[in-house]
């Protein structure tokens, strides 16, 4: 281990050549920092389109057969741009032509959108006056799609043991030799995170213009407490509840690496950040949980028979009618008459006549109700279970609020809690949480 620092700048920071340069004042400011990964240029204002998008258009224009070249112009503004305004000398007719010339040879659509972050990450290594080095040369995918991790990893450790600086494109790598791939859309963390193990990295930096991390939504809080420091594992409860932070791919690539990522805001660079790492450090500074998310509009299925409990094989009949019809069963309870699904709407409602027979046809219940609107908030924070007293401060919040609980669930890995409720008590109960775990 060593005191290098990788960061990531996403697309917000490639937007116009002045972010770029605050970028550079950042990578400069610190010694550290001496492997950067490039997005591509963001949005400029509300009604622009990400390159990464225009890239994605001009492609399907070419195979459509419609006509790309004023898209392709766009792209060609856009890099004509950022090259004026760092007053760089770069060749983007060049590499327009490139673009053009791979369109007609076929290359694909994941080579054309890859040139978003290569061109960009060729501009900005000029800018600083670094290498730069090709994605391409170490990022290596199998044939099915997947990561070759142990080729990636190899190749990365032999390219940057001779490299003392670098700009790097993220988001792709090659395929069967001579393709190109993309990673999953924000996958310019995950060439962060292979760059960080190749260079044994201290720490591995993500800039982005996204807001801090709250530990609430603050449409609903006001004000809610920025986290501070975060596991993987409560990272990845929290992208269950749709607070993405990191694509499910990365957070799990990350943890397995296990170097610290520091989530950081390009538009408010004295902001500390929030630190992601496998254990908490003892100063981690937070209330008893670290954050509450939820999602509305979940529906809530109620099997009952007398004799449930005695009967077997009653969860495999019941998750396999959901699982043939592609429905995954979030949750499930079971009591001594009843078995009880929690699934996602509203691809429930969509095949609901059918389920409901089938689950007839399979249990012979004495009855199945079917309850809407319901939302779930799940309460993250490793170890928050064994503090004393916190269940009972929690409830008597939500009691307080006047909100009737519905459904309650711990998971088996003491991380989260999850609460069902109805969707009109949402908020009541996320401010009720957050004032008994958080504050
Ligand atoms: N430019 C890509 C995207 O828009 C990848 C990234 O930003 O990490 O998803």
């Amino acid at each position: 281990m060593n005191n290098i620092i990788v960061s990531k700048f996403g697309s917000a920071t490639f937007s116009t050549p002045e972010m770029i340069k605050k970028a550079a004042d950042i990578i400069i400011s610190d010694k550290n920092r001496r492997y950067i990964v490039v997005s591509s240029p963001g949005e400029r204002s509300a009604d622009d389109v990400k390159m990464t998008d225009m890239l994605f258009i001009l492609n399907s224009r070419y195979e459509n057969r419609e006509d790309f070249s004023e898209m392709l112009d766009q792209v060609k503004a856009r890099f004509t741009e950022m090259v004026r305004g760092l007053g760089v000398s770069f060749d983007v007719d060049a590499e327009i032509m490139n673009i053009k010339k791979n369109l007609f040879f076929g290359k694909g659509n994941d080579f054309v959108v890859s040139r978003g972050e290569y061109i960009t990450a060729k501009i900005f290594a000029e800018y600083l006056g670094w290498p730069f080095v090709d994605a391409a040369n170490f990022v290596t995918f199998n044939r099915d799609g997947t990561l070759d991790r142990e080729k990636t990893f190899a190749a990365a450790e032999k390219i940057f043991a001779d490299t003392e600086h670098a700009v790097i494109p993220g988001f792709y790598g090659t395929i069967g030799g001579t393709g190109i791939k993309l990673f999953p859309r924000g996958g310019g963390d995950t060439t962060a995170a292979i760059v960080a193990r190749a260079v044994h990295a201290e720490l591995c930096e993500k800039w982005s213009e996204r807001t801090k991390v709250f530990s609430a939504d603050p449409s609903i809080v006001e004000n809610p407490a920025i986290i501070r420091h975060l596991t993987y594992e409560e990272l990845k409860q929290l992208n269950y509840m749709g607070v993405s932070v990191f694509h499910e791919d990365v957070v799990l690539l990350m943890q397995d690496i296990g170097i610290p990522t520091k989530v950081r805001n390009i538009h408010d660079i004295d902001d500390a950040g929030t630190l992601v790492t496998k254990e908490l450090p003892p100063e981690a500074h937070r209330g008893v949980a670290a954050c509450i998310a939820g999602k509305r509009n979940y529906r809530i299925i109620h099997i009952e028979k007398f004799g449930l409990n005695r009967l077997t094989g009653i969860g495999q009949k019941v998750f396999g009618i959901f699982t043939e019809r592609n429905i995954s069963c979030e949750h499930y309870m079971s009591g001594i008459y009843r078995f009880s699904i929690v699934v996602k709407n509203p691809l429930f409602d969509l095949k609901r006549a059918e389920i409901l027979q089938a689950l007839n046809n399979a249990i012979k219940p004495e009855s199945i109700t079917v309850e809407k609107n319901l939302s779930l908030i799940t309460v993250v924070g490793k170890g928050m279970r064994t503090v004393k007293g916190i269940f009972a401060k929690m409830f008597s919040g939500i009691a307080e609020a006047g909100v009737k609980v519905k459904m309650i669930e711990q998971g088996s890995d003491d991380l989260n809690i999850i609460i069902g409720v109805y969707d009109e008590d949402y908020e009541a109960t996320v401010r009720a949480i957050y004032k008994a775990m958080i504050l």
